[in-house]
């Protein structure tokens, strides 16, 4: 028999749409992928000792494993099927598009229908600041681009040395060098992720820094630190500084409502860009189609990727402000930049289609008006959990902090060792029970598909509680708590 990876792709189609019936040799695809497949961001000794789980199948807010697992997948894949899985209107838009032009590039003096209709579409849903967009492949990508314009910009208009970017330490921008040297994840750093020009500054995380303040005094405080550092480099050095509205790979750290405000302040003081880092907030993750507006901050440049597609195909790009648009528009000549699958006709298609989706069934408004505010309350009901020292939620992220011992000042939970790795190990019961909860340190954090509805968050939050009593009763069982 040949194996698996080998069956013509008819078969395998069929077996996918069938998927709950099928049996699938799971030893043999594991053994394939141990072999084979390098994954990002893994740890392969480890992998292959505990056996990768191989997903098959992905329908609404659910996915199932090849052995018949079914699995409430609370985290939208990595943070991007934003309209859930399955969506016929887009893998039909998608083959219709491969039927009618699979490729061209837009270089030479050309364009696609897709890639003019989805600018367009984007700059109408985006803050008025915006008018042009450029496509790029990833998120990466995009901050790669971002990176080449704002230095672009201050060359154009005769500030050479203007090449500073400021950005915060736990930040996540992408893993090309220049992602990961924008990002502020030191694993990434120490692995030749770094490269000249780029500064870091602490992030506003009140659970960890926030003691003795109250929350809206430590968002003046945190967004000083860019002032500091501003004045440290040299105004006259500092080209941009770049954030995620709310970080997310980072934890799902939610700033203080003052933090943004005050940000954007400094940044009009000194004449600075503001990037803001959407790839995860934008299309309704925050109850808006772009995280600034509820942030109160007017960027320059936003990125985007993941949501816009909901994952479906590869795409993102920046959403370029009129200020920096102007400048590389009118006195540019030649922006050197851009890749093979910047404005990819099949990726728009599928992008105009999700957002189509996004927009008729008001997924933005609902997360504003229903869901969200209902996750939140429900959410918030999980700090009676004897484990659950601090929980917070915007929109369609959320986050809780395991503790050791609770207080009624989040500042004074006793906190569990980090090499004792309890969230990992509250992960993998969550894992286990058919839930998808990631771990970030000990905070556990979800970002559940747009889709997800009022009983669906009962269902996931009666899912959460559940795993973190099975957590408890091992933590116990190990006598750490
Ligand atoms: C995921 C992510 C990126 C990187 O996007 P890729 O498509 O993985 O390159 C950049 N910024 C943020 C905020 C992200 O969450």
């Amino acid at each position: 028999m040949p194996p698996q990876s080998l069956a013509p792709a008819a078969a395998v189609l069929a077996s996918v749409k069938n998927a709950v019936n099928e049996v699938y040799d799971t030893a043999a695809l594991r053994r394939q992928d141990a072999a084979h497949y390098m994954h990002p961001f893994t740890d392969h000794a480890a992998l292959a000792e505990k056996g990768v789980r191989v997903m098959v199948r992905g329908d609404g807010i659910y996915l199932w494993d090849s052995e018949g697992n079914k699995i409430l997948d609370g985290m939208s894949g990595l943070w991007c099927v934003n309209v859930g899985y399955g969506r016929t209107s887009i893998s039909n838009a998608v083959y219709r598009q491969m039927e009618t032009l699979p490729f061209y590039n837009s270089f030479f003096n050309t364009t696609n229908i897709p890639a003019v209709q989805l600018a367009s579409l984007l700059v109408e849903l985006s803050p008025p600041q915006f008018n042009h967009v450029f496509f790029t492949g990833s998120g990466s990508e995009a901050n790669d681009t971002n990176v080449r314009m704002v230095r672009r910009y201050w060359d154009l208009l005769g500030y050479k040395g203007r090449h500073t970017i400021i950005s915060r330490y736990n930040a996540y921008h992408g893993s090309t060098v220049a992602g990961s040297a924008l990002g502020g994840m030191e694993g990434m750093h120490e692995q030749a992720g770094t490269m000249p020009g780029i500064e870091h500054i602490g992030q506003p995380n009140y659970f960890e820094s926030g003691m003795g303040l109250s929350e809206n005094e430590f968002g003046i405080v945190a967004a000083g630190w860019l002032e500091k550092k501003i004045l440290e480099v040299g105004p006259d050095k500092v080209a941009a500084f770049i954030g995620e509205p709310v970080q997310g790979a980072g934890g799902v750290i939610i700033p203080p409502v003052t933090y943004w405000p005050e940000i954007q302040r400094i940044c009009d003081k000194y004449g600075i860009l503001l990037i803001a880092d959407e790839v995860i907030c934008g299309f309704g993750r925050l109850g808006t189609w772009f995280a600034s507006e509820l942030m109160g901050i007017k960027p320059d440049l936003i990125t985007f990727a993941k949501g816009v597609t909901s994952g479906y195909v590869p795409l993102g790009g920046v959403l370029v402000g009129d200020r920096v648009a102007k400048v590389l528009t009118e006195k540019g000549g030649d922006f050197n930049h851009g890749f093979t699958y910047s404005g990819h006709p099949v990726a728009c298609a599928a992008a105009l289609e999700n957002l189509r989706i996004i927009r008729d069934e008001k997924l933005v408004e609902q997360v504003a008006m229903k869901t969200g505010p209902y996750l939140k309350a429900k959410f918030a009901g999980l700090s009676d959990h004897p484990l659950v020292g601090f929980t917070n939620s915007s929109g369609f992220v959320a986050g809780l902090n395991l503790v050791r011992k609770k207080a009624a000042n989040v500042h004074e939970c006793e906190l569990f060792e980090p090499s004792q790795g309890v969230g990992m190990i509250c992960r993998g019961h969550m894992f286990s029970n058919g839930m998808i909860m990631r771990a970030v340190g000990d905070r556990m954090i979800i970002a559940p598909p747009l889709i997800m509805s009022c009983e669906q968050i009962d269902e996931m939050i009666a899912k959460i509680r559940f795993c973190l009593d099975a957590t408890l009763a091992d933590l116990r069982q190990r006598g750490w708590v």
